[in-house]
């Protein structure tokens, strides 16, 4: 068995945000690097083709970083994805500040079919406490030409963020909603360690985002993009019939998928442990008890660009037993609208016997789940503490 789904990581930003910790870097527009690291992952693409890693996959995704920030370095992977001729969905993050008129029709024409757009926010003091560099007026140009150029655009946005009040999100809802985008990615702000704003609010220069205006942002863009005609199908995402996100679908229902470049992350089925080996023979053998195994690159970025082999790679490496992948799916069945399937519970039930039946039982009792399996209002709004009882099944 191969991989199904792939994911590029462009890790190259023209500046970094206050409020980030993806695997990022400032990098000059002219680096050269950007272009050989291009180049490398296309070299780690065919490698993967051809070492049976990766095999006729559904959908890719480039993400970042800010992919729109190669240029054209981008549409040549974006190619290359597309060239295995399997794509149900091939998806490319960019950022509105270089998401020119050229850009967006070199990628329609290379056969990118989804953009992710980082809006954020259209208001432009909310993007510029962020540390954003773009502007309201360029988000809604980006949209706009995306739109024209007929892409399918997830707008992604912030909420519970610095400024932010429920008329300027609001704002922001109805701006974006009136460019006709059909995905709407909505995630509240984070203060993680090592960033600009975790530093400011050490230095008690900024509040730590309230949890009461976090579930009141969540709300208000839940009624309003329901009472759109977008359908919540995961925790944070919102899509018009159809538009669902595949590639992030596969994510959620444990379906393999092969990430390179530096900070991807990988997951693979121990069974296929054959085209793991031939690829990544540093790894060496799995454990035993091994169901699934989880892969993180940690190659610097400038030393994937002049050492691209898959052998030459280095991870963070996590091994799950059988009963660990399974509580891992449950937790991702229970982020979306569909909730646990019938199969999974079935195939948890036969490893985790009547310890599972008593934990969904407990989290249907305390209205996180509904009889369906699938999450309430309060499984919604109290996601961790869910995702973390189901969790606990991992141990037995
Ligand atoms: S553009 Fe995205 S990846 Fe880049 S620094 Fe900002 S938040 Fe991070």
């Amino acid at each position: 068995m191969s991989a199904k789904t792939l994911y590029l990581h462009i890790p190259f930003c023209k500046s970094k945000c206050s409020y980030c910790d993806f695997v990022s870097f400032a990098t000059r527009r002219d680096d050269p690097l950007m272009e050989a690291y291009a180049g490398a992952l296309a070299f780690q693409i065919d490698e993967a083709a051809e070492t049976g890693l990766i095999e006729a996959p559904m959908t890719a995704y480039i993400g970042g970083g800010t992919p729109s920030h190669l240029g054209e370095g981008i549409v040549g992977l974006a190619e290359r994805a597309a060239s295995f001729g399997s794509l149900s969905e091939l998806t490319v993050e960019a950022n509105p500040e270089f998401l020119t008129f050229d850009l967006s029709l070199r990628l329609k024409e290379s056969g990118v079919s989804r953009l992710s757009i980082g809006v954020q926010s259209l208001d432009d003091a909310e993007l510029a406490a962020l540390g954003r560099i773009h502007d309201a007026k360029t988000a809604l140009q980006a949209l706009n030409c995306a739109i024209e150029l007929g892409f399918d655009i997830s707008a992604d946005l912030m909420c519970a963020i610095p400024l932010q009040t429920s008329s300027s999100w609001q704002g922001t809802l109805e701006g974006v909603l009136g460019t006709g985008v059909s995905h709407v990615s909505v995630y509240p702000l984070m203060i993680e360690e090592g960033t600009a704003f975790a530093r400011a609010v050490a230095a008690g220069k900024q509040d730590v985002p309230d949890d009461g205006d976090e579930a009141l942002r969540m709300e208000e863009a839940d009624a309003l993009l329901s009472s759109r005609g977008f359908a919540r199908y995961e925790v944070a995402s919102y899509a018009k019939e159809g538009r669902a996100c595949l590639h992030n679908q596969a994510y959620w229902t444990g379906i393999s998928y092969l990430g390179l470049g530096t900070g991807a992350a990988s997951m693979f089925g121990c069974e296929e442990s054959p085209a793991l080996a031939r690829s990544f023979p540093q790894l060496g053998k799995p454990p035993a008890d091994a169901a699934r195994i989880r892969l993180s690159c940690t190659t610097d970025r400038a030393y994937l660009a002049a050492h691209p082999a898959l052998s030459e790679q280095s991870f963070d490496v996590e091994y799950l037993s059988l009963r660990e992948s399974l509580a891992e799916d449950l937790m991702l069945g229970a982020r979306m609208s569909c909730g646990i399937s019938p199969a999974l519970v079935s195939r948890a039930r036969d490893v985790m016997g009547a310890e599972l039946d008593d934990c969904l039982s407990s989290l249907i009792a305390d209205g996180y789940l509904a009889e369906s399996l699938a999450p309430t209002r309060r499984g919604w709004l109290l996601g961790n503490e869910l995702y973390g009882r189901l969790w606990e099944l991992s141990s037995g």
